[in-house]
């Protein structure tokens, strides 16, 4: 169905009910609900093409703690593909994780080494994912295309002949109304624009762990890079950030509130069990406010689309945490759909082949990552945080081979590094015109 933008301004969108005072209309070409990775940089990617972008976010600020810091191989090289890689790097803040240290039984840890994927990027970086988005936000702000408004919940579709035409959001001073010739919900894995969307429901999978994440200190002579371990069915991953470590403690799902009963001394105590060189420091923990709970959670929309609408990152698919793949699958996405939409976009026309041809090209590199980490997490994860007797993650053979093997070990890190079937930018894309 095409949709053209100058019969859209003529048309009066409306919803069944109109209970609210709209203080002002609006008139953009993509309105994009969610300035998390994935609705920020799609925003920029169209804005340095001169399309009429407005981006909506609810909170006030992009200061939202524990949300994912880590920066892939694959996002560095979108980065790069439109000259901001290096800037990033040289601007803000960042730790660049060259190893990984899986936690293995066994007395010879393997370290595995990024450098052997290849590329301009061979490392994980992790930046405050605030400074990440105020970065991109300032980028897309040089271009006039682009309109952030921040303090906008988005709560309702507008919607005519079964077409998506934009959406009304709350801020501070009352209702707004934006029509859009396409709305793109990029709200993240609490998706107001999933349930607003009548798409067909989630495929849902069921993870068998939650994560507590906090810091600890860092200290001359600490290991370096992501380091994991386990011990009594409880594990711990380990983040290197410039002057602290994140942690994550992995506990069967569900038992968040035991862990709590038993009081922050037993925690410290689990800590310092599972990685003895940390009990020294385990006393900063003093208040489970310095603790975020991670509900892990991961499913995927059978269609991510409808008239109007298209839905990206999590807002489509939540990930599960392990691999890290969330924030690179969103921008991933973001990057597919600047690719496949700029053209129809700036020709005021844009089909639902066009919307589908987006899922197309994300969908299948999403299900396999998803079906890969189902299979880490049931034969991996579960034993472990099952098991409470065994020291390290109970890898099935084939698997120790694969992470022994130094030649062999590039898959897994090609995996976490850039995903299946990674997205580079289409050189229309690339070029700034706007
Ligand atoms: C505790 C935690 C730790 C994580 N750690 C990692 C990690 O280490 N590595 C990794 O890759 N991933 C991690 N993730 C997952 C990662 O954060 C997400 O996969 C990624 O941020 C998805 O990006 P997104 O842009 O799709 O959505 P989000 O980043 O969730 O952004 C969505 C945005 O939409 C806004 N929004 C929501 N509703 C509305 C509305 N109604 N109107 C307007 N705006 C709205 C939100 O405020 C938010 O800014 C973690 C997630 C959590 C919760």
């Amino acid at each position: 169905m095409a949709i053209d933008v100058r019969q859209q301004a003529e048309q009066q969108p409306h919803t069944a009910a109109q209970p609210h005072e709209i203080r002002d209309v609006y008139q953009t070409t993509c309105c994009v609900v969610g300035g998390g990775p994935a609705g920020m940089l799609l925003s920029l990617l169209l804005a340095r093409q001169g399309i009429q972008t407005t981006l909506l976010e609810a909170h006030a600020d992009f200061d939202r703690d524990f949300r994912g810091d880590t920066i892939h191989p694959a996002i560095m090289t979108i980065l790069d593909e439109i000259g901001l890689a290096q800037r990033l790097l040289d601007t803000v803040p960042h730790t660049k994780v060259h190893r990984i240290l899986p936690p293995l039984p066994g007395p010879n840890p393997v370290a595995i080494d990024f450098s052997s994927v290849g590329g301009r990027f061979p490392y994980m970086t992790f930046m405050r994912q605030v400074e990440f988005l105020e970065f991109i936000s300032a980028e897309a702000r040089r271009h006039p295309a682009f309109q952030l408004v921040m303090g906008a919940n988005v709560r309702e579709l507008l919607e005519s002949d079964g077409v998506v035409r934009g959406v009304r959001y709350q801020s501070a001073d009352g209702w707004h109304e934006v029509q859009a010739l396409l709305t793109v919900g990029a709200d993240g894995r609490f998706s107001r624009m999933r349930q607003l969307s009548h798409l067909p429901p989630p495929i849902k999978t069921s993870p068998p762990m939650d994560i507590l994440w906090f810091r600890l200190p860092k200290e001359p002579g600490d290991p370096e890079g992501i380091v994991g371990g386990f011990h009594m069915g409880r594990g711990l991953i380990m983040l290197e950030r410039t002057d602290h470590w994140q942690l994550g403690y992995i506990m069967p799902k569900g038992t968040y509130q035991t862990l709590h009963a038993a009081g922050l001394d037993a925690f410290r105590q689990t800590i310092a069990g599972i990685q003895p060189w940390l009990a020294g420091r385990v006393h900063v923990l003093q208040d489970w406010k310095q603790c975020s709970l991670l509900a892990v959670e991961s499913d995927r929309l059978p269609r991510w689309y409808r008239p109007g609408l298209l839905l990206i990152g999590d807002a489509a698919h939540v990930m599960s945490p392990v691999g890290g793949n969330g924030i690179n699958y969103a921008v991933q996405d973001a990057a597919a759909a600047a690719n496949i939409l700029s053209r129809p976009l700036a020709t005021g026309r844009i089909t639902l082949r066009d919307l589908a041809a987006v899922q197309r090209r994300r969908d299948w590199p999403t299900r396999i990552t998803q079906a890969i980490v189902n299979q880490i997490q049931d034969r991996v994860i579960g034993p472990a945080v099952r098991n409470s007797g065994r020291m390290g993650v109970p890898l099935p053979p084939g698997a120790t081979f694969l992470l022994r093997v130094p030649l062999l070990q590039r898959l897994p890190l090609a995996w976490i590094a850039y995903g299946i079937w990674p997205v580079h930018l289409s050189p229309s894309v690339r070029v700034a015109r706007g």
